[in-house]
């Protein structure tokens, strides 16, 4: 059994010696990688959990709501009530986390003989995504200080004619919020080119210094946001996200979702979830001012920091990021070396995280010097 590997199985030539993704799941005592949100939900909450996925266990026999109506209802409102601008339950649709999203997007836009474009460094999964989707993907370029380079970037869309153009705000790993004006340009580029969808990723928008880019919606069918609950909501166990767009690009991912893709068991608590939302954003205000601790701190310290929107900060410069990650881990502290030569990134704990984060990091910035 055990001499037969990957690649004697007859996979896609594109998967071929290819590894999963993942960052290391360490028993460490600080873990400051993954960019989850370190609070767990308050018991209120959780027992608001217990009763409403009670309630749901008792028409487990039946499948699901199908579209999720009441969930996308809520998140609707959530969305109209945090941005100002009003969205409907025809403009949302809802999955098993926003990769999931992510997925079902490239399924109806992209999918083979057709590409998409991500400007990189930016979230690794949108190239996997692409890749097992059966997608093209164009790694896009960014400037030295890891904004966009905006001729650069219209440049690169105008010759390569992409069917999806991924924008991430803030972006991960750098951190950097992309401005409105960047976005809009890069929407208007690819409508030339193509036209093409353009799908901005507000994973991290609630921790930004700035707003949501969820008006530029009004007139624009081809752009979609994508949010998630897993790192404001702090529910990244619950494995839900969700898009706001045009009610059309809403219709056109149901052709290639999955029925009953999201269990009767997650749309309970995400609606319970949703119900706690005042309290849960209070944490978002938390970490906001934990990571505009560790910036400042970090650059008291000497390092160098790339002005951060999320809950996580990219720093260095490091002649070798990976030892230093092995250092800072060998001192009970496990951050995340994303290939980003020269640069490591942490996520914002909580205060005493944080502290220990940034004992570790002095230490070896000594030992440096
Ligand atoms: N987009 C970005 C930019 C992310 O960093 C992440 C999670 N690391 C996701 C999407 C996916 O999150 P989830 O599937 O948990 O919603």
């Amino acid at each position: 059994m055990s001499d037969v590997r990957i690649d004697d199985l007859p996979v896609r030539d594109e998967l071929r010696g290819k590894s999963p993704y993942g960052a290391p799941q360490l028993d460490v005592p600080v873990r400051l990688n993954t960019n989850e949100n370190p609070y767990p939900l308050p018991e209120p909450l959780v027992e608001r959990i217990a009763e409403r996925v009670r309630e749901a266990a008792r028409g487990l026999n039946r499948y699901p709501d199908r579209d999720a109506v009441e969930l996308r209802t809520r998140l609707a409102e959530y969305l109209t009530r945090t941005s100002g601008y009003r969205v409907g339950v025809e403009n949302v649709w809802a999955a098993n986390g926003s990769n999931e999203v992510i997925q079902q997007l490239l399924q109806t836009f992209g999918g083979p003989g057709r590409t998409a474009i991500g400007f990189e460094p930016s979230y690794s999964m949108h190239a996997l995504i692409a890749r097992g989707t059966g997608t093209g993907w164009i790694s896009g370029p960014r400037a030295d200080d890891f904004t966009i380079d905006l001729p650069a970037a219209e440049k690169a869309i105008a010759e390569n004619q992409p069917d999806v153009v991924f924008v991430t705000t803030p972006n991960n790993p750098t951190g950097n919020a992309v401005p409105r004006e960047t976005v809009l340009a890069l929407y208007e580029a690819a409508q030339a080119a193509k036209p093409s969808m353009v799908v901005v990723d507000e994973a991290y928008i609630e921790f930004s210094h700035g707003d949501s880019l969820l008006d530029l919606l009004e007139g624009r069918p081809h752009l979609v946001i994508s949010r998630t609950m897993s790192k404001a909501f702090g529910a990244a166990g619950l494995r839900l996200g969700y898009l706001a767009a045009h009610p059309a690009v809403v219709d056109a991912v149901q052709l290639v979702r999955l029925p009953y893709h999201l269990s009767a068991v997650t749309q309970a608590t995400a609606l319970a979830a949703l119900e706690h939302t005042d309290t849960l954003l209070g944490y978002v205000e938390q970490l906001k001012a934990e990571r505009d601790r560790l910036v400042a701190e970090l650059r008291a310290i000497g390092y160098e920091v790339i002005e951060s929107d999320a809950n996580f900060v990219q720093f260095g410069r490091f002649d070798d990021a990976h030892r230093a990650w092995q250092r800072i881990l060998d001192r009970g502290v496990l951050v995340r070396d994303n290939g980003v030569p020269g640069w490591l990134r942490v996520t914002a704990g909580t205060p005493e995280e944080n502290d220990a984060f940034l004992d570790a990091v002095r230490d070896i910035k000594k030992e440096q010097s």
